[in-house]
């Protein structure tokens, strides 16, 4: 059985930071499973869809050309990782997020990332829908005002303008649909242990998640 490792939780609790360093001390692999819907935002968006019409919304799923290389997401020739981090991309993110057909398009994708040695995988559902056998699964939480500051801190730092109380709204925004959709709503696992960040430092919460996955 290849191990896998569940990061659930809010938007902008620092799922991404997590896994990857977790991944990196373990030698395994990352699903970041959010890039799979911003992708498909992205890509509905670009088309001209109606992002309520889920069945329209999926159809295009297959014929999206995804590669993923070194951390970045590429459609077709076009690095688009940039584009996907934007917080225009997550909105667009969370609105096909909602539809069933969109998350049973994009699961196969997801579960193929599961390869030896392991895999550390993040996003809303990890622990819930995709990988309900993973040996530890964690549901990271973080306070709103943490989140918007840290988010608002990332963007500065990469030269992108933003303002910290839209940041929050935006998020908050993001996290009741995602919550109070009927598609694999965010939710912890019923077996997930729960890492509330807002204090710790991104060492600690990856000293706390090695600590349970050696015990
Ligand atoms: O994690 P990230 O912010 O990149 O996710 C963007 C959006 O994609 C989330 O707000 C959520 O609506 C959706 N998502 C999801 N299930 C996942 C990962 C992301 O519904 N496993």
């Amino acid at each position: 059985d290849i191990p896998v490792i569940t990061i659930d939780g809010p938007t902008a609790s620092g799922k991404g930071t997590l896994a990857d360093e977790v991944a990196k001390a373990l030698g395994f692999g990352v699903l970041d499973s959010g890039a799979l819907y911003r992708v498909t935002g992205l890509a509905a968006r670009r088309a001209g869809l109606d992002l309520d019409d889920g069945v329209a919304v999926a159809a295009i799923v297959p014929s999206l050309k995804l590669r993923f290389s070194n951390g970045n997401v590429f459609i077709g020739a076009e690095d688009v990782s940039a584009r996907l981090r934007a917080e225009a991309t997550g909105l667009l993110a969370s609105q096909v997020a909602v539809h069933p057909q969109v998350r049973t398009a994009l699961q196969q994708l997801q579960l193929d990332f599961r390869r030896l040695p392991g895999l550390v995988a993040d996003g809303r559902d990890m622990g819930t829908a995709l990988f309900p056998d993973a040996a530890l699964k964690v549901f990271l939480t973080a306070s709103a005002a943490t989140r918007a500051e840290r988010r608002y801190k990332q963007l500065i730092s990469k030269g992108i303008s933003a303002n910290i109380e839209g940041l929050r709204e935006d998020l908050e925004a993001r996290d009741e649909r995602d919550k109070n959709r009927s598609a694999s709503p965010l939710e912890p696992a019923q077996d997930a242990l729960l890492l509330d960040n807002s204090a710790l430092g991104i060492e600690e919460s990856v000293t706390q998640v090695l600590g349970w996955w050696q015990q």
